[in-house]
This record gives C-alpha cells, structure tokens and sequence, in this order.
C-alpha cells in the first residue's frame, strides 16, 4: 500500500474536496497518512480567501521541502483555490513540488498522480465549467463517518468586491438533485446521519443547472430515512426566500442553525462589498427567520475594516451585532485579495486600526455569545457524539472526554469516568442526550441524560 497525507486550508468545501481526492487516491493503491514525514504523496489543498491562509499553505511547503532535501522519494501536490490561480508560478516558487492541480481538475487526479510518479512535472489548471463530482461515482470507497458535507453547487456569480471566489472558482452551477440525493442516499447507508449540503451561496441553488430549487432539494433529502439531521452552508442574504425561511417550521430535520453572512452593518459599506442588500433588509430576513423559528441559532461573518469604512460606518456594524444577538461571529480584518476590485479601493486602514475594530467586535460577541450559552444551563440536548477519548487532563487525571454537536450549532463536552470508556467509545457518531451543566466562553459542557 502506498500512503497519502491531505493538509487541507480553508473551508468545508476544501474538506469536502479532500475527501473526495482520498476516495480518487484509493482507486491507485493510496490509503491516508496522519503525518507528511510518513508519507510517499503530499497533498496540499490551498484556500486562498485570505492572506493568511496564502501564507500558510507556503509555509507549510516550506516544511516538507526537506522531505525532498533529503532524497525521500516523495511525490509534492498543490491543489485548491492559489493552484488555480497561481498554476505554474507556483512551480517557479516550490521547484520541488511535483504538479499543481486546479479546483476544476480533481476528477483528472489519477491520471495526474501515475504522471507525477513517473517523475513528469505537470500543471492541470483546466476548467471547462463542466462539474464532474466524484462523489457521484459510487464505485470508489467513502470516507465520511457519521457527519458528511456533500457538495450541491460550485462557483459564485456575486462579485462581492473583496472576494477572489468567482475568478478562482469560476461561474456558479448546481449539480443536478438526482446525484446529491444518490450520493447522500449511499452515505446514509454507510452510516452518514448528519449531512452538510454544501456550496458558495446555496439558496441559489437551481439558478443555473440543478432542476429545482434549493428548498425543494431540502425537502428531497429530508425523504431520505437514514438521514437524520441536515444543514447547509453558505448563504446569501439577497437570496433568502420566504419558501427556505418556512422549510425551518416544516422540516423536522433541519437543524435550528443559519449561517448568514452580514459582512458590515454600514449600508455604505455594503455597497461597496457589491453584496446587492441594505442592512434593512438584512434585518427583516432575520426578523421573519426569527418569527417562522423562534430557537434558530443564528452566526455571521463580518469584515472588520474594509477599505473607507468610516468610525460611523463601523459602529453601524457593531449595533447591528448587538441588535441581532448572533450566537456566534466569524470576525476578520479586512486583506487586500489580488485581483479584486477592493484591492484597488482607496483609504484602506491601518493595521493597527483593522485590529482595534475587530477585537471590539469580538468583544461585543463574546459577551453575547455568553448570554446565549447560559441560557442552556439545565436543558436537555440532543447531541452528535464526533469524539470519545481516553486522556489526561492538565492536571494528569484520565477521563474519557466526549464532545459533539447539538441540534443548534453549539459544542458540547462531556466529561465521564475512565472505567466507562469501552462502553462510551461505541457512541462516536450516535446521538445522545446531554444535561448542560456549566456555559463555557465558546462551548458547553454537560453529562450524559
Ligand atoms: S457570495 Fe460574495 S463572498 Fe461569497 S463566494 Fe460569492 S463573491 Fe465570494
């Protein structure tokens, strides 16, 4: 057998991805690695949304460099949203990688692979707009345990003026609902119970390819019996209709959580983001989602000092935070993205100015974030066990730890005695009942019910 480490960046839908190149992988002989020091193929999948996570995906190639340094025999790959972009330059800066693979070329990766190890240097940036979803090919093996994404659309029509999506990932286009539901359906067999449905902006999904829309695929996977609990991400806010908003009273399945993108209080500043809605709008889509459900566990993403934004601009922002009450925020500074048109708006901050604002924001959400987890002290909730583990605490005592997520979005950990743990460690991937106990800044913790 030869073995495959995958160092994935960036969002599900590079984790979705990376599982789908372990399933490709195994039909050459390839079964995962943990640890790229053990490993005869090196994956990278990049993600190149943020400065940050460019950065990264260097400096990791920068460590496995001496990997080859060292005259191992190990074959390098780049794939993901930089090798899209950056395609060949990325050999002219890592000689040592041996083939780079765009996000539209995974299916091709096989065939890259056999090149690569007969030593051939390759660069696969192709995209032809066609989708072709390994995950549709059920004669490869799955990978996923009991929580899978399953991809649903790929691409982005927006342009918000920061993202680099559109020109990384190319046009928006749904796969047809006949293989989501099969790839779904086969999953659940193998004991899939939670399923993320995934893509860049979801409730478009059946504007271009796909047969329905994206509330009437929700309702075909809640068909499904194995399928347990569903969600979804991501979400545009200009796109979220009455018939999506009412599935959450209709659905039994769907999981009291939405993810919806803000990105700025300030509705100067929104359209200078191009996101095409007010913050009245974005309001009044809360307000009905709040009044359809009323327990809806509710997150954002928020950038903190976009190019312009004024003091005003940002304390919009903050209200908005503190009127909305979010379970939980997914925060950033602003960062230039080459290629967009935001990277050329004038009057960006300072860094240190970037900063101040998103701690503040971060503040105001953790304050909230708080409130919200002490309202569940002393509720019951359903929980899907992702870990069981036997360890030590940071004062050495063993315990098994088990943690998992609940109906909502919020983690939960238990805590239970060493002794019990061949019984507990049969319960990864089952739901269970937990009595929160104690709120903590970002999670709970609970006992078994
Ligand atoms: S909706 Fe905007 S932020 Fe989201 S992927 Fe598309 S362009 Fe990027």
């Amino acid at each position: 057998m030869k073995s495959v480490n995958i160092y994935t960046l960036g969002c599900q839908m590079n984790v979705y991805d990376s599982e789908q190149i372990l399933r490709l992988l195994s039909s050459l002989g390839y079964e995962n690695e943990e640890e790229p020091e053990n490993a005869d193929l090196i994956i990278l999948n990049t993600c190149s949304i943020r400065q940050k996570a460019a950065d990264k995906a260097f400096s990791f190639l920068g460590r496995i460099k001496k990997r080859k340094e060292t005259g191992a025999g190990v074959v390098i790959g780049v794939g993901g949203c930089v090798a899209q972009q950056e395609g060949r330059q990325i050999l002219k800066r890592a000689p040592y990688v041996d083939f780079v693979f765009g996000t539209g070329a995974i299916h091709r990766l096989p065939e890259i692979v056999k090149r690569a190890e007969s030593g051939e240097k390759l660069v696969d940036i192709d995209d032809n707009g066609d989708i072709i979803e390994p995950g549709t090919n059920g004669n490869l093996p799955d990978t996923s345990g009991s929580s899978g994404f399953v991809s649903i659309m790929r691409g982005c029509d927006n342009f918000c003026t920061y993202c680099i999506v559109p020109f990384v990932r190319g046009r928006e286009h749904s796969r047809p609902a006949e293989d989501i539901i099969y790839e779904i359906k086969r999953r659940a067999k193998k004991g899939m119970c939670e399923v993320t449905l995934l893509g860049q902006n979801v409730n478009s999904y059946g504007s271009r390819g796909g047969d329905c829309d994206f509330a009437d695929l929700l309702y075909m996977v809640a068909e499904i019996k194995d399928i347990r609990r569903i969600r979804f991400a991501t979400s545009h806010p200009k796109d979220l209709s009455d018939k999506l908003i009412n599935c959450f009273s209709k659905i039994d399945k769907l999981c009291r959580h939405f993810h919806i993108p803000v990105q700025s209080g300030s509705n100067s500043v929104l359209k200078k983001m191009n996101r095409k809605y007010t913050r009245e709008h974005y309001l009044e889509r809360i307000n009905s989602l709040r009044k359809v459900c009323p327990d809806i566990e509710l997150s954002t993403d928020i950038i903190a000092g976009f190019p312009g934004e004024t003091e005003s601009d940002f304390y919009e922002t903050c209200d908005l935070v503190e009127q909305v009450g979010y379970d939980s925020v997914f925060a950033f500074a602003y960062s230039d993205r080459p290629g967009t048109r935001a990277s050329s708006y004038p009057m960006k901050l300072s860094v240190e100015e970037k900063k101040k604002r998103l701690n503040e924001i971060l503040n105001i959400q953790n304050r909230i974030t708080r409130l919200k987890n002490n309202e569940s002290l002393g509720k019951k909730l359903e929980i899907l066990v992702e870990k069981v583990e036997l360890k030590q605490d940071k004062d050495s005592c063993e315990g098994v730890f088990i943690s998992g997520r609940s109906f909502g979005n919020r983690i939960v950990h238990i805590r239970e005695n060493p002794e019990k743990y061949e019984k507990l460690k049969a319960f990864k991937g089952r739901l269970v009942y937990s009595e929160i106990t104690e709120a903590l800044g970002h999670s709970l913790k609970g006992r078994l019910a």
